[in-house]
């Protein structure tokens, strides 16, 4: 998406001058405008490939859930099926009929209610924050439609959250109109607290949604006291506020290795469940899927059948055409791994997490602020920030690699800053050691270096500047090297 007026290295040129371009053809390619003439196959490709070299590495991003590595079998089927839309389901059953699969294997694993002939209610999506659109527009369809047929103000919905709700429901909120309001963290609690919630919630609450896995700190919320509280307020005051559990990344883990924590459709107030199946999915991204209860939990009038190509299709998301292969790949893992697979994949993740953690805290210089229980990611803090920084921190692994980023948390606990390494399938015990040993040698390092400043309160401004300056700097040097090319250099 592109929404500046003014584009930033422009200073760097419009053109893009490629290294091998004299074996391929003679002029440069315009950046911004399409060129007026084809170029050859291996020079597009040429350039892109190189240009893309500069990104950060997939595997070493440690500041991301997404999964970054699968099985060349299942590339395999991925690559099969990139030329098929999804939603030519007339013409593509089968992959339909995976869907469908798909959903209802993931229903049963958060024990949706579903009886041994009946299908589960769900639909497959490009990830959590259309799965959240989709389940956060049913409830406030149900809502309504009750206010409605009590004569009642339908006209404020709100929905109850905690401040570490991931930016897809702020997002849900303002482009469907429904008041966020947030129950705020504070230095210590970086998760939703339940009886702050429910005394949040009124007769105009869509919904109380929790998440299983705050984006934060990988923390569960503890959706059963919430259930709990919720369930007595609902009978003192006589509504039905029912509960969403954002699963994100959690969806995937809970099933696996806390098959006893009940946080799913086991307590009845939940009535939607939404997972990324491009995080503990273990699929590349981008897909997603959102589950109900039953099938009175999604209004009728959401649903679309859409007579297309000849077939009554009943459809409820926000797209129309997407591609198929995630969609196939997720049945792939479902199928290929079985409940053991996940559950050795996931137990390899939480113990490279500890060896992670346990190493960390040996340094003696960080607190952990994630819990033994949750996510596999570790997050930590500086006990003492007012020499050095995490943000310095974050930037020096760089130079070994590693993409850890820093980050401070929610309010009203923003004076919080920390790093967050998340643990997928491919990051190894080897992997977990080596980073260890480069973060210790980061903090040696800066130890020797003379503090940039002095007052903890003023080191997040600081470093926001200290990283543009660097971006200066990072920008001056590619101009002189572009300076030098056009010269002739090279
Ligand atoms: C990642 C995440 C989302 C957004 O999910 P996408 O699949 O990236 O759209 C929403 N909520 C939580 C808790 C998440 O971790």
């Amino acid at each position: 998406m592109v929404i500046t007026t003014t584009i930033p290295d422009h200073r760097a040129g419009e053109l893009l001058h490629y290294t091998f371009a004299s074996r391929y053809a003679g002029a440069p390619v315009p950046k911004f405008k399409m060129p007026e003439k084809s170029i050859p196959k291996e020079a597009a490709y040429q350039i892109i490939n190189d240009e893309l070299m500069l990104d950060g590495t997939p595997r070493l991003n440690l500041a991301s859930f997404v999964t970054t590595w699968m099985e060349p079998e299942c590339e395999k089927l991925m690559m099969a099926s990139i030329n098929k839309n999804y939603v030519d389901m007339d013409e593509y059953p089968v992959t339909t009929e995976l869907q469908n699969r798909c959903v209802n294997m993931i229903a049963h694993l958060f024990n949706a209610p579903v009886g041994e002939t009946e299908t589960a209610v769900g639909v497959g999506t490009v990830g959590s924050s259309e799965a959240i659109m989709l389940a956060g527009l049913a409830f406030k369809r149900k809502w309504q439609a009750k206010r409605k047929s009590e004569g009642k103000p339908y006209d404020k919905p709100n929905i109850v959250t905690g401040a570490n709700v991931q930016v897809c429901w702020e997002k849900f909120a303002r482009y469907f109109e429904v008041e966020l309001k947030e129950v705020k963290l504070s230095e210590g609690y970086y998760v939703m607290d339940p009886v702050k919630a429910v005394e949040m919630v009124d007769e105009n609450t869509i919904c109380v949604a929790a998440i299983l896995g705050s984006t934060l700190t990988g923390e569960f919320e503890n959706v059963k006291l919430l259930h709990e509280l919720l369930t007595k307020k609902n009978e003192e005051t006589g509504w039905d506020t029912p509960i969403h559990v954002d699963a994100a990344s959690g969806g995937f883990i809970a099933p696996f290795l806390y098959p006893d924590l009940e946080w799913d459709f086991r307590l009845p107030l939940v009535k939607s469940i939404n997972v990324s199946g491009h995080k503990y999915g273990l699929v590349y991204p981008g897909v997603g899927w959102v589950v109900w209860r039953t099938k009175e939990d999604l209004p009728d009038d959401l649903i679309f059948h859409i007579n297309y190509l000849g077939s009554d299709q009943p459809t409820f998301t926000l797209n129309f055409s997407k591609g198929s292969s995630q969609i196939i790949a997720q049945y792939y893992q479902l199928i290929r791994l079985g409940f053991e697979g996940y559950k050795n994949i996931m137990e390899n993740c939480m113990s490279n997490a500890r060896v992670l953690k346990e190493g960390i805290e040996k340094m003696g210089r960080f607190d952990i602020v994630s819990k033994d229980v949750g996510v596999p990611l570790v997050a930590f803090s500086l006990k003492d920030s007012s020499k050095h920084t995490v943000f310095e921190i974050s930037d020096s692994l760089r130079r070994f690699g590693w993409i850890v980023p820093a980050y401070t948390m929610a309010p009203d606990a923003q004076h919080i800053a920390v790093l967050r390494i998340v643990v997928r399938e491919d990051f190894s015990r080897s992997l977990a050691e080596r980073l260890i040993a480069d973060i210790d040698k980061v903090v040696k390092e800066l130890d020797t270096l003379p503090s940039r400043e002095s007052t903890k309160a003023a080191h997040i401004t600081a470093t926001v500047e200290e990283k543009q300056h660097t971006e200066e700097e990072v920008l001056a040097r590619w101009k002189r090297v572009l300076a030098a090319k056009r010269a002739g250099a090279c």
